[in-house]
């Protein structure tokens, strides 16, 4: 069972401020999730989490992470300036972006921010672009083929495609860009890989952290470069279905280090740090979209029809992604109805539930689609002229604050010429 971080009174009483449909932020759920995570870490000293800004790009959100010690792990231009107005600098930014634009590299080298490469021409890019390679330079790997884990009856409980994926060098790649760089001019360097998505195992990372040790021990070895930190990237998931189980981030964290103990310490590589990217982890289960049922419909199927569509949410339609509903106020009465919920947009993908059994939903009724902190605001879009929504931060001391205005007509508008 899944239950929500707020109320049917509490959101009674925000809706005479903010009506529907709008974000919420849980900032208790998020500080704890974060430092839920740093401990687990805690054995690696130099160890960071860069928050993956794209997963909800809402400055209070970054200053909240930031109060928790995290960086920012930017891919663009805008992310790099909401970090750079959040007060992040230097080596609190990791810029991991692919088929990136020269101007990206300059604001990235300007802030300090340690740049990821995503491809073994990019080193020249870069070069051509600054005039120079900074001292610190991470590249991205990606071993190509299948990388699976855990074989069961079910299949497998991680299974990724790398070898489809646009990202990352190969492994000759690795050992050619490594020694390009190091002629130009950089002397601490990192690896980063990202081989699988929303992850719902505690190996995921461990089986990870395995491959990128070995390959820095070799790469070490081959270009006598200083290898400084691994960055495992994002991809450890969360629980949308209320069945699932939880990763446990206490276990991941000490799976990491046994690797790390057995494949970097023999190597006397023992001082690098470890940096994570994730984003869904740490803020997917402490946000939701509420939204109120506007109409009922009785045809082939039994709808109804909310006041957020696809535009504000887009896992459903895009992934067909499972999203926990939970009607406020009938949190116990039986789910003995069988709805489509539905938005609004003129596409029938705009479906946040499909067959879903649910209790008897009234119109006037808020709903609360959980798990909706990450990859949710942030992919909306305004097809067929829809506006995004607001975001509210339910704060530590109870009261809720505004952190995102609702766009409104003029704001979809501001771009035309008439
Ligand atoms: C999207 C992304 C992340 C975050 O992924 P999550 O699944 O939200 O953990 C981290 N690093 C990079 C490079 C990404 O593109």
């Amino acid at each position: 069972m899944k239950t929500p971080f707020v109320t049917l009174p509490q959101v009674q009483e925000l809706v005479k401020t903010y009506p529907t449909p709008f974000y919420l932020y849980d900032e208790t759920g998020i500080r704890n999730c974060a430092r839920r995570l740093k401990a687990a870490f805690s054995w690696n000293p130099g160890f960071r989490e860069y928050f993956a800004v794209k997963a909800t790009p809402n400055p209070q959100i970054l200053k909240i992470l930031q109060e928790e010690g995290c960086g920012t792990d930017c891919s663009s231009l805008t992310e790099l300036m909401m970090s750079e107005r959040c007060g992040f600098s230097g080596s609190d930014i990791m810029f991991s972006s692919n088929d990136t634009p020269a101007e990206e590299f300059q604001l990235a080298a300007k802030l300090g921010a340690t740049i990821n490469l995503d491809d073994l021409t990019h080193v020249d890019f870069l070069q051509n672009t600054l005039g120079f390679i900074p001292e610190t330079i991470s590249c991205r790997y990606n071993p190509g083929g299948v990388f699976q884990l855990g074989e069961s009856k079910e299949g497998f409980q991680v299974m990724d495609n790398p070898g489809e994926a646009k990202y990352g060098m190969t492994r000759a790649q690795l050992t050619e860009a490594f020694t390009k760089l190091k002629a130009l001019g950089a002397k601490r360097f990192g690896i980063h890989a990202f081989l699988a998505s929303n992850t719902i195992s505690n190996e995921y990372y461990p089986a990870l952290a395995r491959i990128l040790f070995q390959t820095a021990v070799e790469l070490q070895r081959e270009t006598g470069c200083h290898i400084a930190f691994i960055n495992l990237s994002g991809g450890i998931g969360i629980p949308y279905r209320p069945e699932q189980p939880e990763n446990d981030i206490a276990v991941i964290g000490e799976g990491v280090r046994k690797a790390y103990e057995e494949i970097l310490v023999p190597a006397g590589m023992g001082d690098v740090s470890i940096f994570t990217e994730l984003g869904r982890f740490l803020l997917g289960p402490y946000g939701c979209l509420v939204t109120k049922a506007v109409h009922e419909k009785h045809t082939y199927k039994e709808y109804i029809g909310v006041d957020a569509c696809a535009a504000n949410l887009m896992r459903p339609a895009m992934y067909g992604a499972y999203h926990h509903i939970t009607v406020l106020g009938k949190e116990n009465a039986p789910c003995d109805h069988t709805y489509d919920v539905t938005g609004s947009l003129c596409e029938n993908n705009d479906k946040f539930a499909i067959d879903r059994q649910l209790p008897k939903i009234d119109r006037g009724d808020y709903l609360v689609i959980h798990d909706t902190g990450a990859h949710g605001f942030a992919m909306g879009y305004q097809y067929n002229g829809k506006l995004r929504s607001a975001e509210l931060l339910l704060q530590t001391d109870g009261t809720v604050r505004l952190i995102r205005r609702a766009e409104t007509p003029d704001d979809y508008f501001a771009t035309l010429v008439w």
